[in-house]
C-alpha cells in the first residue's frame, strides 16, 4: 500500500503561474485592503467592489495555467495516496491532474447564495449585482471571507491525522483555522517544507525545509521520490 501525504499548498505555489501572494504584497491582495473585499463586513459595505475584485480574479484565472509543481504534485499520485489541501481558491491542482483536493477557502470558479451556503453554482463568468440564487438571494462569490466558518476544517484535520508525509508548499500558514492543521500532524509523520523564505511554524524543527521557491523545490523532490529515498 502506498503511504499516505498530504499536501498543505499556499498562494506560493500559484506565484510561478503568474497570480500574486498575498503576504508579499504588504498586507494587500492586488492592491486592495483585505477587509474591504474578503470579509462579510465588507461585503455589507460595498457588493460591487467585492464583485469586481473577485471577478477580475477569475478573468485572471482564465489567463494562467498550472505550473511545474502543479504538475510534480498530480504525477506524484503513481507513488502516493494524496490528499491535497489547499487554501488556494483557484483551481490550477485540478488542471494539473490532482485528484483529491480540498479547498478550504472555497472556489473561484464557483458562486452561490448570499443566504443559504447549500446553494452552490458553477461561475466561469462575471457575477453582476442582480445576479439570483434559486433563492432569489444576490449570487456572491463561493469563497470563504475572513471571519466566516471553514466548514472543511475537520475533514482535513481527519486526512492530515493519517497521514504518513505531510508536504507543505508555498504558504505562510498565519491564516487561522487552516493554520492551526498542523496540530493534527502525527509524531510519526515526515515533514517536508518547501518555501523560499524562512518559515516559523511550530514543526519546522523537526521538518526537511527545502528553501525553494515551488517549482525548483518540488523538481527537487521528485528527484528523491524516484531514487526510492522517501
Ligand atoms: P500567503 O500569501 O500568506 O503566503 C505565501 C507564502 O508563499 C509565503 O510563505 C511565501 O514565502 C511563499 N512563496 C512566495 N513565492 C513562492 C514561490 N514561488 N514558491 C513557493 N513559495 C512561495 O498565502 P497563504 O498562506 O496561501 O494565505 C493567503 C490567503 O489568501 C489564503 O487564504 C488564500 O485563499 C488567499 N490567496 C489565494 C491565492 C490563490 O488562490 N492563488 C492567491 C493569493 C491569496
Amino acid at each position: 500500500m502506498n503511504k499516505k501525504l498530504v499536501a498543505i499548498t499556499g498562494a506560493g505555489i500559484s506565484a510561478e503561474s503568474g497570480i500574486k501572494t498575498f503576504r508579499d504584497s504588504n498586507g494587500l491582495w492586488e492592491n486592495h485592503d483585505i477587509m474591504e473585499v474578503a470579509s462579510p463586513q465588507g461585503w455589507q459595505k460595498n457588493q460591487a467592489l467585492v464583485l469586481e475584485f473577485y471577478n477580475q480574479r477569475r478573468r485572471q484565472l482564465h489567463k494562467v495555467k498550472p505550473n511545474k509543481a502543479h504538475h510534480i504534485l498530480a504525477d506524484l499520485e503513481q507513488h502516493f495516496d494524496i490528499q491535497v489541501i489547499t487554501q488556494n481558491i483557484d483551481d490550477l491542482h485540478e488542471r494539473a491532474g490532482s485528484t483529491n483536493i480540498l479547498h478550504l477557502h472555497g472556489e473561484l470558479f464557483k458562486s452561490r447564495s448570499s443566504n443559504n451556503s447549500n446553494y452552490i453554482y458553477e461561475q466561469k463568468d462575471d457575477i453582476k449585482l442582480g445576479d439570483k440564487a434559486e433563492d432569489d438571494a444576490q449570487l456572491r462569490p463561493h469563497i470563504v471571507w475572513f471571519g466566516e466558518e471553514v466548514p472543511l476544517i475537520p475533514k482535513a484535520a481527519e486526512h492530515i491525522a493519517k497521514a504518513d508525509i505531510v508536504l507543505v508548499i508555498g504558504t505562510s500558514m498565519q491564516v487561522y483555522p487552516a493554520a492551526g492543521l498542523v496540530n493534527y500532524i502525527s509524531e510519526k509523520c515526515q515533514l517536508i517544507v518547501i518555501n523560499p523564505d524562512d518559515t516559523d511554524y511550530n514543526f519546522e524543527k523537526r521538518a526537511v525545509h527545502i528553501k525553494e521557491k515551488a517549482v525548483k523545490g518540488m523538481e527537487a523532490l521528485y528527484k528523491v521520490v524516484l531514487e526510492n529515498k522517501l
